[in-house]
């Protein structure tokens, strides 16, 4: 059985988290919660790394900062995971979605136009599969209406835009340690915070609306409730799990890279034959390999190559579901644009297995793969 995912252990994991137990701390904000956001800080250049319980948590508390309420619009492609418009609804505004790009399958800068009205707030680029946004067009356009930018750069960690880390270029930006993500804690995340200005409220709103931080740096002589807030710490045990990986995070991207290139190279052949449609990466953007997906004719090619691949047992998945036309997405949210390519992506895209151990292995993935596509 080839699966999907597996989550890989560095072999310090249990280590880190007895050491967290014997400095006699399991609570959030302890020594390895500190040594995970400082390593964040210098890796990606972010003013601050505030370190959460997952990706949707961090969204959360963007979607505060940005102060979005009822009525407010906030752009983004229907092309996600449902927690990058959650986020907002939850505060009452309106996920607008835009259609994707057909090359990163990331949201079309060029619709942003179309999209913004006077009740936008924010845009949230999701770097899709870590391939970067055209993030100095999202940004030009932002600074034009005087937008926020919030990056979902859930699947982002160890990539970047022009050199620049994914999750550090917009105002805030949010990374997720999730399982499925290529560094993890099982379930974790970070709210990363770019522009100065947002910080003190960024650190009340995870420490449930108190100025419990401030408190424990001196700044003031008692800690109390000040602003609205939530608990969206992760526990020591996690967070001491993530230093292991955090540690590893070049050679688990290496790894990663080198297993997507692997699989880039096998299909090539496919591509020029017109069976398939590789990932597309930008000159300017360096990706950490999260995911290897291909692109099939249509969704009865696509289903039948999942369940050929599940007959040998091997693992092999499919998503997005467009937000736009879910029961949730046309009750809180609306279309900006034409979804021709969302749709398209939707019913065609399919995900291969890959993960850190996989190497012994992954002939078998792309022998069966070629054997399926080729066979009528
Ligand atoms: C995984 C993911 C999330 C959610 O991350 P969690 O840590 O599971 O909350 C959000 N957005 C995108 C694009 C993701 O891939």
């Amino acid at each position: 059985m080839i699966p999907f995912n597996r989550p890989y252990l560095t072999g310090r994991e249990l280590q880190f988290i007895s050491e967290a137990h014997a400095a006699g701390q399991l609570s959030g904000d302890g020594q390895f919660t500190a040594k995970c956001s400082e390593w964040l800080e210098s890796q990606i250049g972010c003013y601050k790394s505030l370190l959460t319980h997952s990706c949707t948590a961090a969204l959360e508390m963007a979607a505060l900062l940005a102060q979005v309420g009822p009525g407010d619009e906030v752009i983004m492609p229907s092309y996600t995971f449902v927690s990058t418009a959650n986020a907002f609804v939850l505060r009452g505004a309106v996920p607008v979605f835009v259609d994707i790009r057909e090359d990163t399958l990331n949201l079309d800068e060029n619709l942003l136009d179309l999209a913004i009205t006077d009740r936008t707030r924010a845009i949230v680029p999701v770097h899709y599969a870590g391939v970067a946004c055209e993030m100095d067009s999202i940004l030009d356009v932002a600074q034009q209406h005087g937008l926020l930018v919030i990056e979902d750069a859930a699947q982002g960690i160890m990539s970047a835009y022009k050199g620049r880390p994914l999750g550090g270029i917009g105002h805030l930006g949010a990374l997720s340690f999730h399982e499925t993500k290529n560094i993890t804690c099982g379930e974790g995340g970070a709210l990363l915070v770019n522009d100065p200005k947002l910080v003190d409220r960024a650190e009340i709103i995870r420490e449930k609306g108190t100025n419990r931080s401030q408190f424990f740096r001196g700044q003031v002589d008692k800690y109390t409730w000040v602003d609205v807030g939530s608990s969206y710490l992760t526990s020591e045990l996690c967070a001491a799990f993530l230093w292991a990986q955090m540690l590893e995070a070049r050679a688990i991207t290496d790894r990663r890279l080198a297993q997507w290139q692997r699989y880039h190279e096998a299909f090539e052949p496919a591509e020029r034959l017109g069976l398939v449609r590789r990932p597309i990466v930008p000159e300017e953007c360096s990706h950490n390999a999260h995911m290897y997906y291909l692109l099939l004719p249509d969704l009865e090619a696509r289903t039948r190559f999942i369940d050929e691949m599940s007959k040998v047992d091997i693992g092999c998945v499919f998503h997005y579901v467009p937000l736009h036309p879910s029961p949730a997405g046309r009750l809180h949210g609306r279309c900006a644009s034409g979804m021709a390519v969302t749709e398209s992506t939707s019913d065609r895209l399919v995900r291969l297995p890959l993960w850190v151990g996989l190497e012994p292995e992954q002939d078998r993935v792309i022998e069966r793969a070629l054997d399926i596509l080729v066979s009528p």
